[in-house]
């Protein structure tokens, strides 16, 4: 699988036609794993041609048979657990377990997606007037695109395709070019599947390929995630060429404490949240906000979670936390961490300097007294920092959370169910957690933030996705029975 990757269209691995390549490193040990083509438009332009044409028949497949494939990848994917969550580690970083739920996810959707039959069933009503009946189908589109990041190489691309193409609809998948190999070893037990050529397809690259989707005119539709930035790119060009766009971007997401909350508990599944993935997940907890007299307490159990962590390589059976992506990243944070300080945020555990050879690696660090307003309460930090603050009140706490620009996800811990129901009715971000640390909805619930953590309007996975791959096409019928009905609705008829 070394050397550099293929695209995968109209059911073949084929060459990318351009020359521009990228490394792709294991952030632990810096061994260069392959190299990832930088695909341009000419390439998304075969895979659209490929897609484009597989349409015309994958479309009046039954949805019944649309969705066996699935269960035939379903099994394949469940038998190779364990090699993808390796290959996720050695090109990702995280640890074994966190790759494996990185794949079980993934699993999920295609099993979701299965239910196709059920999901895509539109509505009938008969006699809507005298002898007219209307029924309303979902149809698939055409060709759709997604556009993945690289925190979740296995889970975040199965959260479309499987549900695109399971309404009818053919897909290109331009996946993150720094973690590409688990779409690789996914793509070859795609091919196993007697899906028909062309309906599926992934097409390696990074911006140029992007722009040639956006601006391609034979795609309906895009699905995005990653930093806010390019989400808003995606989803203002995707628009100005007439496509749907849903389009996720990054977050800061606050976490509640309040006093009555089991501590130890309630702690451990905060810290957790904020160093799971490195950080590097878009429903981390980044700033944990102690209520009142649960500061205290807050502060000096992190302290002892925090010290629990051992950083190192993800397949180390003893890691609980890995490196994170890059270089880049890595000196990203620190930068942040620097930030921090200069605006008077106080260092209590100082994970800047791991004893690591090599590789990327951060410890974990933990900032205290941050203030609303600073660049910790305000940036993604996407790595194992967390900041700790204190508010008077509950009331405070959720206008912290509600003045962020960003809003996918918020927690409270707590054993006061009125105080979680005015907190779930106040807050703004749309994917909320009671005594839940990374409260991510599943396969068969809608996924996605607010403001700008999502652009769009209708949510990813679950539901939601048939509403984004398909369109209502309705039609209404009369039939002339001789003697049972009369040529126009009496309630119509002008007397
Ligand atoms: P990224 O924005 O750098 O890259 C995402 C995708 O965009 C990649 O496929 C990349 O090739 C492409 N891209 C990058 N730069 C581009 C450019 N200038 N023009 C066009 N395309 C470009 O994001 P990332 O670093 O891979 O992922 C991390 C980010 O993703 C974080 O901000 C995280 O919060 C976010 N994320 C959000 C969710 C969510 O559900 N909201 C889920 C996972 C990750």
């Amino acid at each position: 699988m070394s050397g550099l990757l293929k695209n995968y269209i109209g059911g073949e691995f084929v060459d990318s036609t351009s020359k521009e390549k990228i490394e792709i490193l294991n952030p632990a040990t810096l061994e260069v794993l392959g190299h990832t083509p930088l695909g341009k438009r000419k390439d998304i332009d075969k895979a659209v041609e490929a897609a484009k044409k597989a349409f015309k028949t994958w479309s009046k497949v039954p949805v019944i048979d649309r969705v066996q494939p699935l269960f035939k990848l379903k099994i394949l994917l469940d038998e190779n657990v364990d090699e993808i969550a390796t290959l996720i580690v050695k090109e990702h970083g995280k640890t074994f377990k966190e790759a494996r739920g990185d794949i079980l996810r993934g699993i999920q959707m295609v099993e979701v997606a299965t239910s196709m039959p059920t999901l895509i069933q539109g509505e009938t009503l008969d006699n809507i007037a005298k002898d007219i009946d209307c029924q309303s189908l979902r149809r698939p589109l055409g060709v759709f695109a997604g556009i993945t990041p690289f925190n979740f190489p296995s889970m975040v691309p199965f959260w479309f395709w499987p549900f695109a193409i399971a309404s009818g609809n053919t897909y290109v998948l331009k996946p993150s070019e720094r973690v590409p190999l688990t779409q690789m070893k996914i793509f070859e037990l795609i091919q196993q599947i007697g899906l028909p050529e062309g309906v599926l397809n992934m097409v390696h690259g990074g911006k140029d390929a992007v722009n040639g989707i956006l601006e391609h005119p034979d795609i309906k539709g895009v699905n995005f995630v990653g930093s806010t930035p390019i989400a808003k790119h995606v989803y203002q060009t995707g628009a100005a060429y007439g496509k749907r766009v849903q389009a996720l971007g990054g977050a800061k997401n606050f976490i509640v404490m309040l006093p009555d909350a089991p501590v130890e508990q309630s702690v451990a599944a905060m810290v957790d949240s904020c160093l799971g993935c490195a950080g590097e997940r878009c429903l981390a907890g980044s700033v944990l906000v102690g209520v009142g007299d649960a500061y205290d307490k807050l502060k000096d159990e992190v302290l002892r979670e925090v010290s629990k962590v051992v950083v190192g390589n993800g397949l180390d059976a003893k890691t609980t936390l890995g490196p994170v992506i890059s270089k880049d990243a890595k000196e990203r944070i620190l930068k942040d961490i620097d930030t921090a300080l200069s605006e008077g945020a106080e260092l209590l555990i100082d994970g800047r300097n791991p004893k690591v050879d090599k590789g990327y690696f951060l410890a974990p660090t933990v900032l205290d007294k941050v203030k609303p307003g600073t660049m910790m309460a305000q940036k993604e930090i996407f790595g194992p920092v967390i900041g700790l603050m204190q508010v008077s009140n509950l009331d405070e706490a959720i206008e912290l959370i509600n003045s962020s620009n960003y809003a996918n996800t918020t927690s409270l811990f707590t054993t006061n169910g009125g105080a979680a129901r005015k907190f779930v009715s106040e807050v703004v971000p749309s994917m909320v957690g009671i005594n839940l640390g990374v409260p991510a909805p599943m396969a068969f619930f809608s996924f996605g933030g607010s403001k700008d953590s999502f652009f769009g309007d209708v949510k990813v996975h679950g539901k939601s996705s048939v509403e984004f791959f398909t369109e209502k096409h309705t039609t209404m019928t009369r039939w002339y029975v001789e003697g049972m009905n009369d040529a126009v609705s009496p309630m119509w008829k002008s007397e």
